[in-house]
């Protein structure tokens, strides 16, 4: 007989009942039942079978599960007479829950099967797929405590919910036309429209307007991705003028707008249903406006049935854009949306947990996770040592937590992108709701070193045992943690803003550092940065004091008014009003304001983006290149700036510019960390930080790095921008917490 014990996402999904069909087809005989750690089995039966039985779980499980620890036993046979699903033995403390899953074909094919007692039924699901975590309000997971508790299974889906061999056997979402969920149509003022609401949303959306459709983890702005005034309307109501919209696909035609792999395409199709940023096609019907100035397009599938039942071959692109008010959380209900949708496609199946759509930008050498959230959250993740209960608070942009126990943590949904009111409560509500699932009372709070940042007032005023941690040492701490290294690297940050030790902005940023401590090896040379955080809005202001800085007359910069020049020019003079910087973002602001690229920056990396994307040859690792001073511990940038300068007044062609540009950075960073091995002897080399979101920038150096000998560690499972700053709290938090005890 073989018990066998498996442990990962293997609740919720599914497993059991096919465990269950499995044994039956071999004709083994035992249980398997739900325990508190996963999944627990016992099977007699022929030898040989019983091999194929092992075989059959570890790959024909079922899509959505995953399977971390498969532990086998030989034990004494015992006389069972048949295989049964047994009821689970202690259900409290099974602290598992699973991401929510993107409908699967089974439920499809009924979906549009005019026979099926589902047919056209928006809330059909089963054991492999539909909602998980945005229905939950307690765990163990089980209907009574989730948001379909109000429906009362009918005697049809009772019978599919009780048969063992049924694809519906303990599918908590369970429901029908008869007993489930039903979907409404309202117009702007909230007011029910009557008639079919899906025929009424694919004739308003064809008519161009927009429309709120409350999805799996919040609402869904909607609008025709092909109608040029309807985007530039939605940009307008939702004060949104460059970042780029995500596209739904129906699914043949996103081969029409982007060019993918088979590859990609699994990766759109998988449970997760990520949005994933592939390079658009020159001839696709997707309107300019969608994604300005950029080569890329976010395109993600039909993950609700909802959206098939929208999607269609003569309305096949949609923007699927998060339903808020620029930063603020998404909404799960329509009356948060008041203002910016003409009609709303909602229902009555509340959302309890919200989680934006996640996105992965396609490279080399691994993709890179720019937003981890709905499809992810929050199956656990694995550090590389055994920490206290701690709770890793975040940093100020692109907000998450992350709470840990022992070598696990649950990093928390995207929380938003603001210090608002509606931030902090959904930051406070959802951190309220992991520490009751996961059953997590943290003893150490670990937040940014900033004093102004929403997450570190928060972490201040929790009471609790507290550590600080520098932003790019967390930053570098995160991919260490994500990889598993347990020796010190040398690490790069290049990023937007940090706050440093020594009070300056930080963000250009090579350490030697380990869990517990950094040092700082070298750092962009300190630039003025007039105004603080109200001239990262206005790039030109940056190029206007960092010229000044440079001795280089500024007069040739367009689109600075005289007024602007005045205050910035004193503010130098004075020394008044102006930070000290060693920031990269604010470099690539510097000389997108210079290109005069765009007049404001109205989202994070819009600079590194908009260079990236100038830069017509994406390997420019080795090619020509702006001179710069490798001294002591600076990267003097002047020489780079007025090079550059000089270049954009001799008028070189943009992408020139663009291309020399990045080689310059791959440069400099080649040989600062040939001179911190030196100093060091160490290999072993982590990439972090928000501008690493570029991708010249980012495979440009892992190339030149790994050619001259040295491993290079990347994020990808985990976002390279301010997302993953809680994770990397968590472990330099403990590291230091143990040193001092
Ligand atoms: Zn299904
Ligand atoms: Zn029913
Ligand atoms: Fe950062």
């Amino acid at each position: 007989m073989l018990r066998i014990k498996i442990n990962g996402i293997v609740q919720g999904v599914g497993f059991r009942p096919f465990v269950y069909k499995t044994a039956i087809e071999l004709g083994l005989k035992g249980y398997v039942l739900n325990s508190t750690s996963g999944v627990e089995i016992e099977a007699c039966g022929m030898e040989k079978n019983l091999e194929l039985f092992v075989e059959r779980i570890k790959k024909e499980h079922p899509p959505a599960a995953f399977i971390r620890e498969f532990h086998i036993e030989e034990k004494e046979d015992v006389p069972y007479t048949e295989f049964t699903i047994q009821q689970s033995q202690n259900r409290k403390g099974s602290t598992q829950i699973s991401p929510d899953l993107a409908v699967c074909k089974d439920c499809i094919r009924e979906l549009f099967d005019e026979s099926d007692p589902r047919f056209n039924y928006a809330f059909l699901n089963c054991t492999n797929c539909g909602p998980r975590y945005s229905i939950i309000e307690n765990t163990p997971y089980d209907r009574p405590v989730t948001s379909m508790k109000n429906f009362k299974m009918c005697e049809y889906c009772n019978g599919e919910y009780t048969d063992p061999l049924n694809r519906r056997f303990h599918a908590q979402p369970i429901a029908c036309p008869t007993c489930g969920p039903q979907l409404k149509f309202l117009n702007k003022n909230f007011e029910e429209v009557e008639s079919d609401p899906i025929t009424n949303t694919i004739k308003f959306l064809k008519e161009g307007k927009i429309i709120g459709i409350k999805g799996i983890g919040g609402f869904h702005i909607a609008c025709d991705a092909t109608n040029y005034e309807t985007v530039s309307e939605l940009r307008k109501r939702k004060d949104r003028p460059h970042k780029p919209f995500a596209v739904m696909c129906y699914y043949e035609k996103t081969s029409e707008v982007v060019e993918m792999s088979e590859e990609h395409f699994e990766l759109l199709k998988s449970p997760a249903a990520p949005i994933v940023i592939l390079p658009k096609k020159e001839t696709s019907p997707i309107q300019n406006n969608v994604a300005p100035q950029n080569p890329n397009l976010g395109v993600f599938l039909p993950y609700a049935p909802i959206h098939h039942q929208i999607l269609s071959n003569e309305l096949p692109f949609l923007i699927m854009t998060s339903g808020n008010f620029h930063d603020e959380p998404i909404a799960a209900e329509e009356k948060e949306l008041s203002g910016l949708c003409d009609f709303f496609l909602t229902h009555n199946r509340p959302i309890l947990n919200r989680s934006d759509d996640s996105v992965i930008r396609v490279s080399k050498p691994q993709n890179v996770m720019m937003r981890k959230s709905r499809g992810y959250v929050p199956s656990p993740l694995k550090l590389p040592f055994k920490t206290v209960q701690t709770l890793g608070a975040g940093a100020e942009l692109k907000i998450t937590f992350a709470l840990s126990k022992e070598d696990s943590f649950f990093l928390s949904p995207y929380i938003g992108n603001s210090n608002s009111k509606q931030t902090l409560d959904f930051y406070t509500d959802t951190l309220k709701k992991y520490k009751k699932w996961f059953e997590l009372e943290p003893e150490l709070v670990v937040c940014d070193l900033h004093p102004d940042y929403m997450t570190t007032r928060f972490a201040e005023s929790t009471g609790l045992p507290l550590k600080k941690v520098q932003h790019h040492h967390a930053h570098i701490a995160a991919v260490m943690a994500e990889h598993h290294i347990n020796e010190p690297v040398i690490g790069i940050a290049y990023d937007g803003t940090g706050y440093g030790t020594d009070g300056a902005i930080w963000g250009g940023e090579i350490f030697l550092a380990d869990y517990s401590k950094f040092e700082r090896l070298f750092h962009l040379n300190y630039m003025p940065l007039p105004g603080g955080d109200a001239a990262i809005k206005h790039p030109i202001r940056i190029a206007y004091a960092y010229l000044l800085a440079a001795g280089i007359d500024p007069d040739f910069l367009e689109n600075i008014s005289e007024i602007e020049k005045r205050i910035i020019s004193k503010q130098i003079k004075n020394k008044f009003n102006i930070f000290q910087t060693s920031s990269m973002g604010r470099l690539f602001d510097c000389v997108a304001a210079m290109l005069d690229l765009f007049p404001e920056i109205t989202f994070e990396a819009q600079s590194a983006m908009a260079l990236e994307f100038l830069s017509a040859e994406k390997d420019v690792s080795g090619k020509d290149n702006y001179p710069y001073n490798l001294e002591k511990d600076k990267i003097d940038i002047i020489p780079l700036i007025r090079a550059v300068a000089k270049d954009v007044q001799r008028k070189e062609p943009h992408h020139r510019i663009a291309e020399k540009f990045h080689s310059t950075i791959i440069n400099f960073t080649l040989e600062a960390v040939k001179k911190a091995h030196r100093k060091t002897g160490i290999r072993k080399v982590v990439l972090s930080g928000g501008v690493m979101q570029n991708k010249v920038l980012l495979e440009g150096i892992s190339k030149v790095l790994t050619k001259n000998n040295f491993t290079v560690f990347v994020p990808s499972i985990l976002p390279s921008n301010d997302g993953s700053i809680s994770v990397g709290q968590v472990v330099v938090g403990n590291k230091k917490l143990k040193i001092e005890n």
